[in-house]
């Protein structure tokens, strides 16, 4: 008697696992272009042992996809080794501005407590020293982190 009642257990359990599969259509990844990432690691590179910040552009689809094929120098920005940013005040109300990438010298590519304070439109991109493909990571507003794709890499 208590084999059965087990097993019919067991078998509602993953009956529920395959639900909330199927609902789930909603897929939430970033997708950078190539260029973007190769942008990003020179750029990264160039003001190291500082950081530096860039604008991103491209546009976000209503599957979660988000896009990025462009990189904007933000006017007015300042850097340090802890510190990099720009007055948001200053800029032009661009839709395709969807979010910035910043670098960190250390070894870390997780949000400050300050980045997040900071977080400027749908999604931050944090690139850690030593500036390579694999140390780039994406963030939404809450930290948390959010599937990255570099195109043909
Ligand atoms: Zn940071």
């Amino acid at each position: 008697m208590t084999y059965l009642f087990f097993s019919f257990r067991k078998k509602k359990v993953n009956k529920n696992i395959q639900t909330n599969d199927k609902v789930k259509n909603f897929h939430r990844q970033v997708r950078l272009t190539k260029q973007v990432a190769d942008g990003i690691i020179t750029y990264s590179k160039t003001w190291h042992p500082n950081e530096g910040i860039l604008i991103l552009q491209g546009n976000s689809k209503k599957s979660g996809e988000i896009y990025i094929n462009g990189l904007v120098l933000p006017p007015f920005s300042s850097h340090g080794p802890y510190y990099s940013g720009f007055p948001t005040s200053e800029l032009p109300l661009d839709l395709s501005y969807i979010g910035t990438v910043h670098s960190h010298p250390g070894n870390s590519n997780r949000p400050s407590l300050q980045d997040l304070n900071d977080f400027f439109g749908l999604i931050s991109i944090i690139i850690c020293f030593p500036y390579e493909y694999n140390t780039i990571a994406a963030y939404d507003r809450n930290g948390k982190s959010i599937e990255l794709i570099i195109e043909g890499v």
